[in-house]
This record gives C-alpha cells, sequence and structure tokens, in this order.
C-alpha cells in the first residue's frame, strides 16, 4: 500500500488511524451486522452516533449551552445563502435589511454575492488593494446591520483573522471551514459559525453549523423547508435523511483529536508545522510567502518564485509541482484562480509531513541553483 503526503486544500488529507478504523468497520459498524451506509438513520445503530458526534465536538471547542449543532449538507457554499436567508431574509414586499462583510478574498466574496440575494451587503472593509495578502481593519457595524460576516481563515489566499472585530450588538457570522478545530475559539463571540467539513473535519458532504439559540426562528415564511435553521433544530438534522457516513467519519475524526490532547494540543503542533515552514520560506533563495507576517494562516500557506520573470516563474512551479508529486508529496499547486504553490497543513498532516516538504524543497533549489 502506498500512502503519500497529501497537502491539498480540500477535500484533503484525514488521520491515518481514523481511516483504518473506518476499514476495520466498514462491513460492521459497532457490532451491527452492516455498515455505516447501510444503516437507518432513525435507528438505534445510527442515533448514538450523531449524537457522540456532537457531544464530542461540544466538548472539543466548549460550545456553550445556548448554541445548536446542525449537520447539514450544500456545503459551506449554500450557507452563504442560509445564514442571509434565515438571519437576515424578510417578507416579500417589506424593505430588505443590510448586513456587514469583510472582503478577505474569493469566499468572503462569494458569502456577499449569495447573500445579497437575501440582504444587503455593505462592504465595510476589504484588503483587494493588496491582493488580499494581509486582514484589513474591521469597522463597527451600522448596529441596525442583520450580522456581521467575516471568513476567519482565508483558505486560497493563506491570511487569517486573529483578533475578532467588534461588532456590539451585531452577530457575528463566520466561515471556519479551513480552521475550525485548528486553534482554539471561543465560540461566544459568535452569533453562528459554519463550516464545510472536507477541510479539517472529515469528508466532503457534511456542513457543520453552531447557531447561537436567539438567531433561530427568524427565516421568512415562504424560506424552503431544507433551508430553514429552525426546522432543522427541531429534527436534530434529521428533518431528512442526514450525511450518515460523513457525520459518523466525523466523529472518528473527533476521538482522534480528543485523543491528541483536544484542540489546545492539535493547536500547538499547528503552530509547530506552519513555523517551521514559515521559517524556511523566510530564508529560501527561491521561494516566498506572498502575504503579510501578521496576518498568516496556520492552515494554508501559500507560496511563490522569487524569479519575478513570468515564464520562468511559471515553468518553475510546473516542474516544482510535478517532481514534488514524484516524491510523493502531492496537490501543491495554488488555487487555480491565484497560481503558485500552497501547502495545506491540517490537522491530520503529520510533522514529518511538513519536514518531508522542506526537505524536498531544499533539495530542490539546490538542484535550481
Ligand atoms: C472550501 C471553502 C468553501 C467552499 O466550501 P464548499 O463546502 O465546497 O461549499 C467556503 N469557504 C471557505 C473558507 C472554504 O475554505
Amino acid at each position: 500500500m502506498k500512502r503519500v503526503y497529501n497537502f491539498s486544500a480540500g477535500p484533503s488529507a484525514l488521520p491515518l488511524p481514523v481511516l483504518e478504523r473506518a476499514a476495520a468497520e466498514m462491513l460492521d459498524v459497532n457490532g451491527t451486522g452492516q455498515s455505516i451506509m447501510e444503516v437507518s438513520h432513525r435507528s438505534k445503530d445510527f442515533v448514538p452516533i450523531i449524537e457522540n458526534a456532537e457531544t464530542l465536538l461540544r466538548f472539543l471547542m466548549g460550545i456553550p449551552s445556548n448554541y445548536k449543532v446542525l449537520f447539514l449538507q450544500g456545503g459551506a457554499s449554500l450557507q452563504f445563502s442560509m445564514l442571509a436567508l434565515n438571519l437576515a431574509g424578510v417578507e416579500k414586499g417589506a424593505l430588505q435589511k443590510k448586513a456587514s462583510y469583510i472582503e478577505t478574498g474569493v469566499w468572503s466574496q462569494k458569502a456577499a454575492e449569495e447573500g445579497a440575494k437575501y440582504v444587503e451587503p455593505i462592504i465595510r472593509s476589504s484588503s483587494k488593494d493588496r491582493g488580499f495578502t494581509y486582514i484589513p481593519e474591521a469597522p463597527v457595524p451600522d448596529q441596525s446591520d442583520a450580522f456581521y460576516h467575516i471568513t476567519l481563515n482565508n483558505t486560497i489566499v493563506g491570511t487569517k483573522w486573529s483578533k475578532l472585530p467588534k461588532t456590539g450588538a451585531v452577530p457575528l457570522v463566520a466561515d471556519v471551514s479551513s480552521c475550525i478545530l485548528s486553534e482554539p475559539l471561543d465560540v461566544s463571540q459568535f452569533g453562528l459559525i459554519y463550516a464545510g467539513a472536507q477541510k479539517n473535519l472529515g469528508p466532503a458532504g457534511v456542513t457543520l453549523v453552531i447557531i447561537r439559540e436567539d438567531l433561530i426562528g427568524g427565516a421568512p415564511s415562504w424560506t424552503p423547508g431544507m433551508l430553514r435553521y429552525d426546522i432543522h433544530v427541531k429534527e436534530g438534522s434529521m428533518y431528512n435523511t442526514p450525511p450518515c457516513h460523513g457525520i459518523y467519519i466525523i466523529g472518528l475524526v473527533l476521538e482522534w483529536l480528543n485523543n491528541l490532547g483536544g484542540v489546545e494540543a492539535a493547536a500547538q503542533l499547528n503552530r509547530e508545522k506552519a513555523e517551521l515552514f514559515y521559517s524556511y520560506l523566510e530564508n529560501s533563495k527561491c521561494f516566498r510567502s506572498p502575504v503579510e507576517k501578521p496576518y498568516r494562516s496556520l492552515m494554508n500557506i501559500p507560496f511563490v518564485p522569487i524569479d519575478t520573470d513570468p515564464n520562468r516563474r511559471k515553468a518553475l512551479e510546473t516542474r516544482f509541482v510535478k517532481e514534488a508529486a514524484e516524491a510523493g508529496l502531492v496537490n501543491l499547486g495554488g488555487h487555480r484562480l491565484v497560481g503558485g504553490m500552497r501547502a495545506s497543513i491540517y490537522n491530520a498532516m503529520p510533522k514529518a509531513g511538513v519536514e518531508a516538504l522542506i526537505r524536498f524543497m531544499e533539495q530542490f533549489e539546490k538542484k535550481e541553483g
């Protein structure tokens, strides 16, 4: 069997012990004589699995009791619409509400674009002027704004918020798809957070939503049932068939994380891994980080050639990604919208993977002269 170091931004590497356990339980989960994919979601065999995932998540993240946890579908992308609809949607003919958005990259732009179908988005600040390589100042919102949306970690450009904006009474809403469980997060600072599972939580197909209770129930009457938080809350994420297999794998990932020592321990490791890689980049003669220092992500680390000649640059990138893959270091190409290279080093990436990447890059540099 061959396993590589997978630096993909998502779907991304899962912890090996999780995959091994899932493989061992493939034909018989918890002594049921069935695969998790064959078990009824309403049965006594599945209910403990979803309950266990929620309990572990609440414990690991310290989720306060006045927040609900939902396992939904549709990805983070559906939340762009769903959160705006539920938090700020109005009855037909009524005047649209406003909401604050901070523009820090493609995902935050998409959130505002989709949100705009249900709310008037006010872009309070943006880092577009310098190619999204930093996190801008976050102005205090108008206190009548329905919510204040940020992308906590910007997966494509590799920036992260290290200090949360002060929003007063306006609920802070955050896309945490690529940083959930990477560092401690004070959930009580947020009205709602959401994450597609396929980066740091589990497989694609599950979307996690954590919502403060007082924000539930505001969807306009014309909202489709599948898009209403109140219905999903009332039905315990089982309004319809939930993504059972994905929720099961999330449970295994959370158990693995708990055994590792929880979010604090993961954060310590993540800081070590990121520091190793950033300090390598600082000293490299061939590559550099395009991101301004105070805003660098722990999870997604883009890097670009120092050489500024566009043709030599492109050739070097192509060579790098190809030779790295041959050395068992895969998915190092940058996002198709920004180019360059990117190493995504989520919780499941061991320190040895980052060390192997650095060794490879040192040799690559020597060879390139
Ligand atoms: C990957 C990603 C998304 C898109 O997630 P889908 O689940 O594919 O819709 C949105 N926001 C961020 C920050 C992401 O990293």
